[in-house]
């Protein structure tokens, strides 16, 4: 192994000990300088970032090396431009790169099971508006293919549906390495079947998942539509079932939103326990970012976590995401920002999401949700689809956006005023005698804030 080499290799295990932002930030630009009887140089590209691997990771980094290269004695940190850029890195540089999710298909991932091993139950916040599905999931760890058979867990977009449920295969790998475990996006799954029927390989497709004792299926609500994958997952589930296997659905929505898929499988995904995970409440979202700053080895002022907390609601990934813009504000500026400066810099991120509702946006996103085409939804029509997604962005206009009657008429292909108003009421009824309303229209509010 070249010095290039043992760099790239180090950088790999550092990322299981540091986070994605934590690693983008500190290793960024950093390479080895020179490796001459036992003294490695680490050449890193300021004096903040010397400072900080020396104080923070210096331990760790250490101990990889030396486990790769037990002729290291001594590892020196150095101001120094890298001799060979992160250009001719692509391991690193496609590292830096990828996306909080796209991680999934990264280094990291276990190629068996195909779980990320960064989600584990040790770092997931439980809060009120998760707790439901976290018990079931540790209820599914104590015995697994009873009491919650199937489990389906279901919330919007950035609120930890994917983390619960590697979390949970990862500790369910951990505890019982010998059983099979996959866990599989819809999208992979879809593609699976499709491949296997274009290159005759159904048989194996199937026994590979009929063999498996916990299968993870994540964000069902894509295969709405896909007739002969549901028909697939359909008989994979029946097969599994049978012997008494475990498995775990995720989607955006609740079973009985999900739009396009056959009442069989829907009825399997209501068949055991459902639990839907809201939104943090304040503490929580308070507890979320100091548990990140600490996985960071960062501390920022009280007032920082309580300014973001306050004004980022709907969703952990944005969490995540403004306290990495703090951390950048932090290396940029080589110190600790204070209240006034952290705000100055989050201020897009912030200001944009309460500025960038409009009705433009509302009709877009009822739309999306219940996959039509906008111009279904404000057209004519009175086709049962397509009048109460209509009547549900009516309502959300006049209650979020506070438009007046005559406004939401005309938007909707100048319909009288009186429409709108009936719409509203209807809405506005239903939602009194109707949770999963309340749940559905929880999820278009997510996407209208959040997209
Ligand atoms: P979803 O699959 O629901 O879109 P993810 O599971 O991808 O959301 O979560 C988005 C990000 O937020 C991830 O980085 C995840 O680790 C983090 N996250 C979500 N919920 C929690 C939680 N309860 N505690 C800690 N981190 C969380
Ligand atoms: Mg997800």
């Amino acid at each position: 192994m070249d010095t290039q080499e043992l760099w790239q290799a180090t950088l790999a295990q550092l990322q299981f000990h540091v986070s994605k932002a934590g690693f983008a930030t500190w290793f960024k630009n950093t390479s080895i300088l020179s490796h001459k009887e036992g003294e490695l140089v680490v050449g890193v590209p300021n004096s903040f970032s010397k400072e900080w691997l020396e104080n923070k990771y210096s331990k760790v980094i250490f101990k990889i090396i030396r486990e790769l290269n037990g002729e290291v004695k001594e590892v020196r940190y150095m101001v120094g431009k890298p001799e060979a850029l992160v250009k001719e890195a692509p391991f690193l540089q496609q590292t830096l790169r990828q996306e909080p999710q796209l991680e999934l298909q990264g280094l990291k991932v276990n190629k068996t099971t195909n779980l990320n091993p960064r989600y584990t139950f040790s770092n997931f916040i439980v809060g009120p508006f998760n707790e439901l599905a976290h018990a079931a999931s540790l209820g599914i760890l104590k015995n697994p293919g009873h009491s919650y058979n199937p489990l389906f867990v279901y919330g919007g977009v950035g609120l930890g549906k994917t983390h619960l449920l590697q979390a949970v295969g990862n500790q369910f790998f951990q505890e019982s390495p010998q059983k099979k475990i996959r866990y599989v996006s819809s999208e992979r799954f879809t593609s699976g079947v499709v491949s296997a029927i274009r290159n005759r390989q159904v048989d194996a497709f199937r026994s590979a998942y009929r063999e498996t004792d916990v299968l993870i299926i994540d964000d069902v609500q894509f295969l709405a539509g896909k007739d002969k994958t549901q028909e697939e997952l359909f008989h994979t589930f029946n097969a599994l079932y049978e012997q008494g296997k475990q498995i775990i659905f995720s989607s955006d929505r609740s079973p009985k939103a999900i739009p396009a898929i056959e009442d069989r499988l829907r009825s399997r995904f209501e068949g055991g326990m459902i639990a839907d995970i809201g939104h943090p409440d304040f503490e929580t979202r308070l507890a979320i970012l100091k548990t990140k700053a600490q996985e960071l080895s960062i501390e920022f002022e009280e007032g920082i976590y309580e300014y973001i907390a306050s004004h980022i609601q709907r969703n952990v990934r944005e969490l995540e995401g403004a306290l990495n813009r703090v951390l950048a504000f932090q290396s940029l500026h080589n110190k600790k920002p204070s209240l006034q400066e952290a705000k100055a810099f989050l201020k897009n991120v912030i200001q944009d999401k309460s500025t960038n509702v409009n009705p433009r946006k509302i009709i877009q996103m009822v739309a999306e949700f219940y996959d039509l085409k906008e111009r279904e939804l404000i057209a004519a029509s009175r086709k049962k689809e397509v009048v109460r997604p209509r009547q549900i962005a009516m309502f959300l206009m006049r209650d979020e956006l506070k438009c007046s009657y005559p406004f939401i008429g005309k938007k909707f292909g100048g319909k009288d005023h009186t429409t709108a108003i009936y719409a509203c009421d209807k809405i506005a009824k239903e939602l009194d005698e109707s949770e999963s309303l309340a749940d559905e229209l929880s999820l278009i509010r997510q996407r209208v804030y959040g997209g």
